[in-house]
C-alpha cells in the first residue's frame, strides 16, 4: 500500500489510520469486528439521541490519502424522482437522515436517492480529489459540489452514460472534485438505478487512487489469467477429444467469468462501453447463462442420464428455467430479474451438490473432486456473504472469497475432468481387453470346431472317394477306377521295363442263370464269383475291377502273356471245379477269359490294350466258352 493511509471515517475517529484490508493483522481484525458490531448495535441508539442531527463533516488532512465517506453521509429518498438540487438544499424536500445502520447498501429501490456529505479539507497542498462510487452498476449518478460562494460544479455519471464520459477511465463511476483548503464543501450525489442501491463513496488523492487501482488490477488480472488459461486448455481438450463435458465446462467458465466481469464493472468498461442496456441486463443474463452451463456440465460430467434419471430430469428442468429467465430478463426490470436469478443460483448450485453426492454413493469416483470443487466455491461465496453480515472480518481471503473460491473451483473441475478422462480411458481399456480375451476364446473355439468339421469332412470325402471307386454289388473296384489306376501302372511297367498283362473275364451263359434262378440269386452268384476271382489273384498283386454286367477285368503287373495265361487258367479251373453255392443248389458257372500282354514299348493306349483283350475273349467265346484265349497281337 506504500505510504498511503486509509481512513475508515468511523464516527469520532475519521482521521485514525488503519491498515489496508490486504494486510490486516489478526488483532486489528478483531478490533475492527468489535467496532463494526458496536456500530451495528449502537447505530439506532445514536440516531435516536442525535436525531434530527446529521452526521458530522468529513475532515481531510495532510495524512489522508483515501477517505470512506460512509459515516458522514446522510440520505433522502425522493420516491417520485422529481426534486432538483435546489429543493433538497433548501429543505423543500423532506430532510436528510443518516444512513440506516450506517450501511451504504439500501437494496433494490424505486425512485431517486440523494446523498449528502460535508467535507472540510485541512490539507492546503492537496486540493484535487477523486470521488469514487465503489459500485459499478448504478444507472444514473448526478454529482454536485456546492461551494461557500454559491458556485456549483456538476458531473453526470453511471452506466447510462457512455464509459468515455468518466473523469478517469475506471470500472467504478468517479468524479474529480476541487476541495479548497479549510473551506467546507457540500457534496450532493443523486442516484437513480434499477440495480441495487449501493453508494459506497470514497475520496482519493490522485496518488492513492493510482496505487489502489494498481493492486486491484493486478488481482483482477491474476484471476482472469487463471480463468483464461483454463479456458484455452479445456477448449483445446474439447476440440481434440470432442467430449462434450469439456465444452460445457468451458461454457460455464466463460459465463461465470462474465458474471464477475459484469459485477466488477469491467463488462461496461471493456465489452459494451456504449450500451447502457447491456450494462443493465448483462447481470441477470450472465447469471442465467452460467447456471445453464453449471447444470449442463453436471449432467454430462456425472453422466446423469445413465446414472440417475430423476436427477437428470430435474437438471433439465433447471436449464429450461434459466433459459426462460434469461430470455425474460431482457424484458423484466433489473430490480426483479437480478435478485430472482441470484436467489435461484443457490438452488441450482445446491442441486449440483446433491447430484454429486448421489453419483458418489453410486460409486462414481470422479464425482468426489467434482463435489470438492463446488464446495470451495460455496465456502468462498459464503465467506464473502458473511462479511456483508459482519460475521467475518474483511480480509483479503474473505473480501475476495468469490474470486478465490471460484478460481479454485474451476481448477478443481479441470482436475476432475482429467481424472474422469483417465477413469473413462481405463474403463475403455478394460472393456477392450475383455472383448479381446473373449474374441480370442471364441476364435479358438471356432477354430477347434472348424478343425473337427474339416476332419469329419475329410473322412466323409475319403469314404465318398472310396465308394466312388467301388462297385456297389461286388465290392470290387469299378471300371473308372480301373482306368485311372491302369495309367500309372502302365507308366511304371514302361519305366521298369516289366511286362503287364490284362485278363478280360466273362461268365458263360449267365443270362440263363438269371432266367432260371432269378435276378437276386444271380446277384449273389456274381458276388461269389467276384470273391473267388479276387481270392485267386491276391498273390499276383493284381488290379481287379468289375468291368460291367457279368464281366471282370484284371491287370497283372510283372506278368508276361504266359504267366497271365496260367493265372487265367487257374481262375477258370477254380470256377469250373467249384459250383456256385448261392443259387439254392450247387450250380457250375464257367468262364471265358481273354488274355493280352501289353507291350510296354508299344505306343498304344489303354483302350487299344483292352480292345485286344476283349477280342481274345470273343475268340474264347466263339471257340466254345469255358476257356482261356491269349491275344495274338502284342
Ligand atoms: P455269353 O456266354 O455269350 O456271355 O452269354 P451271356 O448270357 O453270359 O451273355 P449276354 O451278354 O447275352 O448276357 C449277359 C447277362 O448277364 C444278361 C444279364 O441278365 C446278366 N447280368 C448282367 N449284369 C447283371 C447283374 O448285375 N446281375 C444279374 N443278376 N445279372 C446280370
Ligand atoms: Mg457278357
Ligand atoms: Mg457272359
Amino acid at each position: 500500500m506504500g505510504a498511503s493511509r486509509r481512513h475508515t471515517g468511523a464516527v469520532g475517529s475519521h482521521s485514525t489510520p488503519s491498515q489496508g484490508t490486504w494486510g490486516m493483522g489478526i488483532r486489528t481484525q478483531w478490533i475492527a469486528m468489535l467496532v463494526v458490531l458496536l456500530l451495528v448495535v449502537s447505530a439506532p441508539l445514536a440516531t435516536a439521541i442525535s436525531a434530527p442531527g446529521l452526521p458530522p463533516p468529513a475532515v481531510l488532512d495532510d495524512n489522508t490519502a483515501e477517505y470512506h465517506l460512509g459515516p458522514h453521509v446522510s440520505f433522502l429518498h425522493d420516491r417520485e424522482g422529481r426534486h432538483a438540487l435546489e429543493d433538497v438544499m433548501t429543505g423543500a424536500a423532506a430532510g436528510f437522515a443518516p444512513l440506516p445502520g450506517g450501511s451504504d447498501a439500501l437494496g433494490f429501490q424505486r425512485g431517486a436517492f440523494w446523498f449528502h456529505a460535508r467535507v472540510v479539507n485541512r490539507a492546503p497542498g492537496q486540493t484535487r480529489w477523486l470521488l469514487v462510487q465503489q459500485y459499478p452498476l448504478s444507472d444514473d449518478i448526478r454529482f454536485h459540489a456546492v461551494y461557500r460562494d454559491g458556485r456549483i460544479v456538476r458531473h453526470h455519471g453511471g452506466d447510462h452514460q457512455p464509459f468515455s464520459a468518466r473523469s478517469v477511465r475506471y470500472r467504478h463511476p468517479n468524479f474529480w472534485v476541487e476541495l479548497p483548503a479549510d473551506e467546507p464543501v457540500d457534496l450532493y450525489v443523486r442516484v437513480q438505478s434499477e440495480s441495487s442501491m449501493q453508494v459506497p463513496l470514497v475520496l482519493y488523492t490522485p496518488t492513492a487512487f493510482a496505487e489502489m487501482t494498481r493492486d486491484v488490477q493486478f488481482g483482477i488480472g491474476l484471476y482472469y489469467g487463471i480463468l483464461l488459461a483454463l479456458f484455452f486448455y479445456n477448449l483445446v481438450l474439447w476440440l481434440t477429444t470432442r467430449d462434450s463435458s469439456y465444452f460445457w465446462y468451458v461454457f460455464h467458465l466463460t459465463a461465470f467469468g462474465l458474471v464477475l466481469f459484469t459485477l466488477n464493472g469491467l463488462g461496461f468498461e471493456y465489452l459494451w462501453p456504449e450500451s447502457s442496456w447491456l450494462a443493465d441486463k448483462s447481470v441477470p443474463l450472465s447469471i442465467c447463462l452460467a447456471q445453464v452451463g453449471v447444470q449442463q456440465f453436471a449432467r454430462k460430467f456425472l453422466d446423469l442420464n445413465n446414472r440417475w434419471r430423476f436427477g437428470d430430469r430435474v437438471g433439465l428442468g433447471l436449464i429450461a428455467f434459466f433459459v426462460l429467465l434469461g430470455i425474460a430478463s431482457a424484458f423484466l426490470p433489473v430490480r426483479i430479474s437480478t435478485p430472482l436469478a441470484s436467489a435461484c443460483v443457490f438452488i441450482s448450485v445446491g442441486w449440483v451438490a446433491v447430484e454429486a453426492i448421489v453419483a458418489i454413493r453410486l460409486g462414481y469416483a470422479p464425482a468426489r473432486i467434482f463435489l470438492l470443487a463446488w464446495a470451495t466455491f460455496l465456502v468462498g461465496t459464503a465467506m464473502f456473504a458473511s462479511v456483508a453480515f459482519a460475521l467475518l472480518p474483511k480480509t483479503f481471503v474473505t473480501e475476495y472469497g468469490v474470486q478465490i473460491g471460484s478460481a479454485l473451483e474451476m481448477l478443481l473441475l479441470s482436475v476432475a475432468l482429467g481424472y474422469r478422462y483417465a477413469a473413462l480411458r481405463n474403463e475403455n481399456e478394460r472393456i477392450v481387453r475383455d472383448a479381446k480375451r473373449q474374441l480370442e476364446y471364441q476364435v479358438a473355439e471356432r477354430t477347434r470346431e472348424l478343425r473337427e468339421a474339416l476332419a469329419q469332412l475329410g473322412d466323409a470325402n475319403a469314404r465318398l472317394r472310396e465308394s466312388n471307386q467301388r462297385d456297389a454289388l461286388t465290392g470290387l473296384h469299378n471300371r473308372r477306377h480301373f482306368h485311372e489306376q491302369l495309367v500309372p501302372m502302365l507308366d511304371q511297367a514302361r519305366a521298369n521295363r516289366q511286362p503287364l498283362s490284362l485278363l478280360m473275364i466273362d461268365l458263360d451263359h449267365f443270362k440263363e442263370i438269371n432266367d432260371r434262378y432269378g435276378h437276386l440269386a444271380g446277384d449273389a452268384c456274381l458276388r461269389w464269383v467276384a470273391h473267388a476271382i479276387g481270392d485267386e489273384l491276391r498273390s499276383h498283386r493284381a488290379l481287379l475291377a468289375r468291368f460291367g454286367g457279368e464281366e471282370f477285368v484284371a491287370a497283372l503287373p510283372g506278368h508276361d502273356l504266359d504267366q497271365a495265361r496260367i493265372a487265367a487258367e487257374k481262375i477258370r479251373t477254380r470256377l469250373e471245379s467249384n459250383p456256385c453255392e448261392t443259387l439254392g443248389r450247387p450250380t457250375r458257372v464257367t468262364t471265358s477269359i481273354g488274355v493280352h500282354e501289353i507291350n510296354p514299348a508299344a505306343s498304344g493306349g489303354i483302350d487299344s490294350a483292352i480292345e485286344y483283350a476283349d477280342r481274345a475273349l470273343y475268340l474264347a467265346k466263339s471257340s466254345g466258352r469255358n476257356r482261356v484265349q491269349t491275344s495274338a497281337v502284342s
